[in-house]
């Protein structure tokens, strides 16, 4: 999508410190740090949200959980415990429309979220 900073990023028109790449998934810091560790799994193709999947990307969404698994245990928070957040729609609190997972990790994350 032209205009969408997400696909900016994965263009490499935007800089970003990326955690993570291959061909299907990028990993970024998030510039604005909820918490110690605050990473964004970002897919390669562009779809908004949970309301704008089709079925082609149901196997890349388990492949974002397997491998935010997978970085949790080699950023050291896989034992303490991290949380992976997805959110849809503006009352949720999503400003950027282009499907992504933060993982949030280091700190106790309170419950119910805000
Ligand atoms: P959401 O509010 O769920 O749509 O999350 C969007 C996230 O993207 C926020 O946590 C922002 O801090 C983050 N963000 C926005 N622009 C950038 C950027 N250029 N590089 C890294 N993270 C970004
Ligand atoms: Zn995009």
């Amino acid at each position: 999508m032209e205009n969408c900073i997400f696909c900016k990023i994965i263009r490499n028109e935007i800089p970003s410190k990326k955690v993570f790449e291959d061909d299907r998934l990028l990993v970024i810091e998030d510039i604005g740090p909820k918490a110690p560790l605050h990473l964004l799994f970002i897919p390669k193709v562009h779809f908004s949200n949970c309301l704008d999947m089709a079925d082609s990307h149901d196997e890349l969404v388990g492949y974002i959980f397997r491998k935010a698994g997978e970085i949790a245990r080699e950023k050291g928070v896989a034992d303490s415990g991290f949380r992976l957040v997805q959110n849809n729609g503006e009352l949720a609190g999503q400003s950027v429309f282009h499907l992504h997972v933060h993982l949030l990790a280091g700190r106790e994350l309170g419950w119910p979220p805000g």
